[in-house]
């Protein structure tokens, strides 16, 4: 297969602000990829009746209500369609023993469904909660940014039915300059946002998120970890301790046949 490497990165911007909740990029995305639905239990959070990204549900829209009882004017209800961010270092990529999951000539993170065995270890490594195994098809799955779509020239589904534009897609750099236009503007309009994903304290270990959020508050508000972290971080500390393991049991074994081996 011919790889053009001239090609730039593609990703999401996701900008809070605009989201109305209509939930027509959930369903856009279930329909092009063919997913199950999720049953029509009502949660009682909000007008939330899916809860989480799974690997049936690759977009999730949040609902957040901020009541303030006292300053009703005050009160907020915001909602975010959240995603899987295709991060720069993916614990998903790192942890995958098969190579199932690989980065595309669009710099996306991809599971490969043929490639994939389910055994799972994917899914604690990434900082997210992002990617699960569906357990009828026995294989990791998460969002691909429509892998299908883009080959084709077209954009992802969800951003493409989205009716405000929160979910905007194209080349990285140009949507980060686009972001960052859109963060000027709101301040001057007096409204207090951030970018997730950019340059902040987040992207520390992950790096910086091809999908990425304008935020108008707390990253924890919208259920995204302020500094995610890479399992493989933890590496040398587990292999220190086990050297040092190995080490106290060498001693001890030494100290216990010594003395046998005198007797004799
Ligand atoms: S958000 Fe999770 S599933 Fe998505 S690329 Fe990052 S580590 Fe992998
Ligand atoms: S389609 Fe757009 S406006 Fe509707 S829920 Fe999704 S992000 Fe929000």
């Amino acid at each position: 297969m011919d790889i053009d490497l001239t090609q730039p990165k593609m990703g999401f911007f996701t900008d809070v602000t605009l989201c109305i909740g209509c939930k027509a990029c959930e369903v856009a995305c279930k329909q092009w990829n063919q997913l199950p639905s999720d049953g029509y239990a009502l949660s009682g959070n909000s007008y939330d009746n899916t809860n989480r990204l799974s690997s049936t549900t690759w977009r999730h829209v949040a609902f957040v209500e901020q009541m303030d009882r006292e300053t009703p004017a005050a009160s907020r209800w915001m909602m975010m369609s959240d995603v899987c961010k295709h991060c720069t270092n993916a614990g998903c990529f790192e942890a995958c023993p098969t190579g199932a999951i690989v980065r595309n000539e669009f710099d996306d993170v991809y599971v490969q469904p043929d490639i994939c065995n389910g055994c799972g270890y994917c899914v604690p490594s990434c900082p997210f909660g992002v990617v699960a195994v569906q357990p009828k098809a026995g294989v990791a799955q998460k969002c691909t940014l429509c892998y299908d779509r883009q080959k084709d020239g077209l954009e992802p589904a969800c951003a493409k039915s989205c009716p405000t534009d929160s979910i905007t897609f194209g080349p990285v750099d140009e949507l980060r300059a686009k972001a960052q236009a859109r963060v000027e503007a709101l301040r001057e309009r007096g409204t207090e946002v951030r970018l997730y994903g950019v340059d902040g304290e987040e992207t520390k270990d992950v790096g910086p998120l091809n999908a990425f959020f304008l935020i108008p508050d707390r990253p924890e508000v919208f259920n995204l970890p302020p500094k995610p972290v890479l399992p493989s971080r933890f590496q040398p500390a587990a292999y220190t301790a086990g050297l040092a393991a190995a080490l106290a049991m060498a001693l001890v074994g030494a100290a216990v046949f010594r003395p046998s081996r005198e007797r004799a």
